[in-house]
């Protein structure tokens, strides 16, 4: 999972491992670690890949060491008090970082109240050891695309002997162990896993592995093959087979949505459907709507949660 997927701003680079700390809107002020600086080294090689494609691997083997991780971490986070987390992420996937566990291990007794978080494709979560690394990270998130053997194949172009089963099955399992917070994403690209279909199977799955949030975004940089990434507008409506469930979409800059009215009834009525992210809200709810939210919050009806940095209106 690359680096550049969620942190745009690359002119705060510390040094080749440690770059940020940067913005994101899902996470916070992030200070990322890059465990493959050099090279692209990654068992998938998907459409959507902001780096170059490349032939995949099954092994990270051009990777800094760990001691050189933890003293570059050491010195940036002297300069940066004020992170929200710490970052692994790689030019490619973090899971296949040979010392992984040494690492984490590292990070967990320098890094004091700060969280970890990594980004990970997926692909090693069905692997015992790896399931067991990761439940000692706050926040892990992970890619799951598709569900159909078919479009995993041809989106996410895994190394061979990876199954989109297995994956899955590696998740719940993960699941039932992992009690920090756990992020799915989704990335849509237009004529692959935009469907009807898929999403009612992702929906199925997701029911069963059950992550405390569902991130929905498309492509919106220049991919490594020539795919398209879809309207906002489709990814609402795509969005709406995920039932019950914490759904942040990525919002561009320019998406104008319609603001609608809504009586407190249909505010409950909605949110029992699905929680709603405060930017669902800002962006969707007229000015009247959103004092009656208010006011289903101030009387308890309606509930705030926050799920690893991001914010939701809920029933529970
Ligand atoms: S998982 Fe996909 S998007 Fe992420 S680095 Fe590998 S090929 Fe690129």
């Amino acid at each position: 999972m690359i680096r550049a997927h969620f942190f745009t701003c690359k002119g705060l680079i510390i040094s080749s491992i440690i770059f940020g700390p940067i913005t994101s809107r899902r996470f916070g002020q992030s200070l990322g670690i890059d465990l493959s600086p050099n090279v692209k080294q990654c068992n998938f090689d998907c459409l959507y890949c902001e780096l170059k494609g490349a032939k995949t691997v099954d092994k990270a083997n051009d990777t800094p060491s760990v001691e050189r991780i933890l003293e570059a971490l050491q010195s940036a986070m002297k300069k940066h008090s004020h992170i929200d987390v710490i970052t692994l992420t790689a030019n490619g996937e973090p899971t296949l970082y040979p010392e992984l566990k040494r690492l984490v291990e590292g990070i967990n007794a320098i890094k004091g109240h700060h969280k970890l978080l990594i980004l990970s494709n997926g692909s090693t979560i069905a692997t015992p050891s790896i399931q067991t690394i990761l439940t000692e990270i706050d926040m892990v998130k992970l890619s799951l695309d598709c569900i159909s053997s078919e479009c995993f194949k041809k989106l996410d172009r895994a190394h061979k002997g990876i199954s989109i089963d297995g994956i899955v099955e590696g998740m719940k399992a993960f699941r039932r162990v992992y009690k920090g917070e756990l992020i799915v994403e989704i990335l849509v690209v237009e004529g692959l896993n935009d469907t009807e279909e898929e999403f009612q199977a992702l929906n199925d799955a997701l029911q069963a592995i059950q992550p405390n949030r569902i991130d929905i975004g498309t492509i919106d940089r220049p991919p490594a093959y020539a795919v398209k990434g879809v309207s906002v507008e489709r990814l609402v409506n795509l969005s709406q087979h995920l039932k019950g469930l914490y759904v942040n979409i990525a919002y561009t800059k320019n998406y104008i949505p319609q603001k609608r009215t809504f009586t407190q009834e249909e505010i409950i009525e909605l949110l029992k459907r699905r929680p709603q992210s405060f930017e669902d809200v800002r962006l969707c709810f007229d000015e009247q709507s959103l004092k009656h939210l208010e006011a289903l919050v101030s009387e308890r009806i309606l509930h705030v949660k926050e799920i690893a940095g991001v914010r939701f209106y809920t029933c529970e």
